[in-house]
């Protein structure tokens, strides 16, 4: 063990700070994708007028802590030398093909690889930050709860700085900074720092002059910080590192940590953070992340902040949210899906002619075909992109999953109605995301999927409507997603409307008797939650 002040060690990576383009987007992409916990949500304190975000894990452990400046219109940079090229998150082993199948399905491009033993998943952010999960055995001393431990990121494995040279820098980090080469691959070497125990532990140095400088911008990294204890630790690290000839800044105050920076020689920007106060300074632990937090400095211009900040949530699909009716029991929430070339408004009366008092999410599809609003992609008349079905099946359950969180009364007892192209994106949702609805009411739906992954629909019931002179769908597409909901365990059932494709007042009749009736036999115990509210 070293003594702190005569041979002191870093000992591991405390945050890394990048920069982004829109602050919706990158908001989406680590919350939603990755699963990462919005802890902080404040400025930049030098630009008060942008945010500064911190994803970490459910406390904001240091080791966890990626944050971004979000530019909105900046143009992107490039990774390159003088930079952290990229950043690796810690993913339990047996979880990489789950992480692998999930990127995938949200549309993003990766590659693998094996590095030190350790298979790795390379991709981007939205913005092009290179980012990696590198598969590790899950270690004990995880604090989160069970469900969420089997896949979730486990805070940073790594970082690596791309240079032109190494000997400088290595000079700086093992003898400044107390870190220790423990393994070389080709021209990537690591370095280990003092506490094995805590995410982030780990620094890669590649070594490659033909990759060019690095240019700051949109999907960059701004700076890598590591931890310190406390005040008096960072006071000798900044002596430490004057002795070695750098020049490095004074102690600057961060309100969650208090930093000092200096570029080491291949130039990368390196910050050295305190461990205290962390991130509960100014929040309760359990809603870190969920207000405005702006420093002493700024409160006086709350409100113009605010007002110009963009909003992070409930930013993709245009929707119209109706609460339910004054004095109305709390029930089940209906979403609303309308068909190819409608809106956000065309099912609201149909939704009101078989719920007086349900509150109603109504969203308009965010895919355009000539002009018209739909929920996905299709190649023709019933030939549909399914890639593209399934990327927006999940990222429209993500938006549903968030608009519950804003608008409190919507849970898991939630109603899909869905009009044709929207029928199908609902039964989409059905079979690949079963927790997203209890109930469907489908007016002249088809098959969405041709693969049939097999969920477990036993506690769901499904209206399905059909038209005998339908002309767009085919009633075989009809027969088979029936069979398909069937076969998963659903309670179908079917009416068939003397009508063509057009949505009639016999749908909406067969809809209201059909919800009447409640959710049926089998899943009629209500949860508690739905009790207390009522
Ligand atoms: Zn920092």
């Amino acid at each position: 063990m070293n003594t702190p002040n005569e041979n002191p060690a870093i000992s591991g990576i405390h945050h890394i700070t990048a920069v982004a383009a829109s602050a919706a987007d990158n908001y989406r992409f680590y919350t939603r994708v990755l699963g990462l916990r919005l802890v902080k949500k404040t400025v930049n304190f030098d630009d008060p007028f942008t945010y500064h975000l911190y994803y970490g894990d459910e406390t904001g452990r240091p080791g966890t802590i990626l944050t971004f400046f979000p530019w909105e219109q900046l143009p992107r940079g490039k990774p390159g030398t003088g930079m952290v090229s990229a950043i690796a998150f810690a993913v339990p082993r047996f979880s990489i093909d789950y992480w692998n199948r999930r990127l995938n399905e949200y549309g993003i491009a990766v590659d693998t690889e094996s590095r030190f033993g350790e298979p790795v998943i390379r991709f981007n952010d939205p913005h092009g930050l290179p980012l990696e999960l590198i598969g590790t055995p899950a270690s004990a001393d995880l604090n989160s709860d069970g469900a969420v431990l089997r896949t979730a990121i486990m805070g940073f494995h790594s970082a690596t700085l791309l240079l032109d040279r190494i000997d400088a820098t290595e000079k700086i980090i093992v003898e400044g900074m107390g870190m220790t080469p423990v393994l070389r691959e080709g021209s990537r070497y690591r370095f280990a720092m003092q506490d094995d125990n805590a995410p982030g532990h780990l620094l890669d140095v590649r070594v490659d002059p033909s990759a060019g400088r690095g240019r700051p911008g949109g999907g960059t990294v701004h700076h890598i910080a590591f931890r310190t204890r406390d005040n008096r630790e960072q006071l000798s690290w900044r002596q430490r590192i004057r002795q070695h000839g750098l020049s490095v800044t004074d102690v600057r105050d961060r309100k969650y940590f208090q930093s000092i920076y200096f570029h080491e020689p291949g130039g990368v920007l390196f910050e050295i953070a305190t461990d205290p106060p962390g991130f509960a300074v100014d929040e309760d632990p359990r809603h870190l992340g969920t207000t405005l937090k702006l420093p002493h400095q700024y409160e006086a211009l709350r409100g113009q902040i605010e007002e110009q900040l963009p909003p992070l949530e409930l930013t993709d699909f245009r929707h119209v949210y109706l609460p339910p009716e004054p004095g109305a029991k709390h029930g089940d929430s209906i979403v609303a899906l309308h068909g190819t070339g409608g809106n956000e408004h065309d099912l609201i009366p149909v939704v009101r002619q078989i719920s007086l008092s349900a509150p109603v999410i109504s969203l308009r599809g965010n895919v355009l075909e000539n002009g018209m609003p739909r929920f996905f992609k299709r190649l023709a008349e019933g030939m549909f992109d399914e890639n593209d079905v399934r990327y927006h099946a999940h990222h429209l359950s993500d938006f549903l999953a968030e608009a519950a969180r804003c608008y409190g009364p919507m849970d898991n007892h939630r109603i899909a109605l869905g009009y044709s192209n929207g029928a199908n994106m609902a039964a989409a949702i059905m079979l690949l995301r079963p927790d997203v609805f209890s109930r469907a009411i489908l007016f002249r739906p088809m098959m969405p999927l041709k693969m049939t992954p097999g969920p477990d629909l036993a506690c769901k019931s499904i209206l399905i409507t059909t038209g005998r002179f339908d002309r767009v769908i085919p009633s075989a597409e009809t027969q088979r997603l029936v069979h398909t909901l069937k076969k998963a365990g659903a309670s179908v059932e079917v009416v068939d409307m003397d009508a063509g494709h057009e949505l009639t007042a016999g749908d909406i009749e067969a809809a209201r008797s059909w919800l009447g009736r409640g959710p049926g036999r089998r899943c009629a115990t209500t949860p508690s939650r739905i009790k207390n509210a009522a």
